[in-house]
């Protein structure tokens, strides 16, 4: 293979990845519309920068609880610890 020959190869794959990385893009929103409109969204406003998060609710695939926006967590964990505390004692009574 000559060297303008790779050089053709490379820019064509170059290319071919481009292209390919595009229709990822369509399809994942294509599907994250479908999803939606099957009310298959959740929506979080992070309480962290207020930014909205849109999680895919599926089966068999966990959620993110970190929001993708500022790395924080999407749930006061230890408000929810709290809670749990507080159901364990009002049980116990
Ligand atoms: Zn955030």
């Amino acid at each position: 293979m000559k060297d303008e020959d790779l050089e053709m190869f490379m820019r064509e794959t170059v290319k071919v990845i481009q292209y390919m990385g595009n229709d990822v893009m369509k399809l994942q929103m294509m599907f994250y519309n479908l999803l939606d409109d099957m009310g298959k969204m959740d929506r979080i406003i992070c309480p962290s920068c207020n930014e909205e998060v849109i999680r895919p609710i599926l089966p068999n695939i966990p959620l993110e609880d970190v929001c993708p926006s500022c790395g924080e967590d999407l749930f006061d964990k230890n408000q929810m610890s709290i809670d749990d505390w507080d159901n364990a004692k009002i049980e116990e009574e």
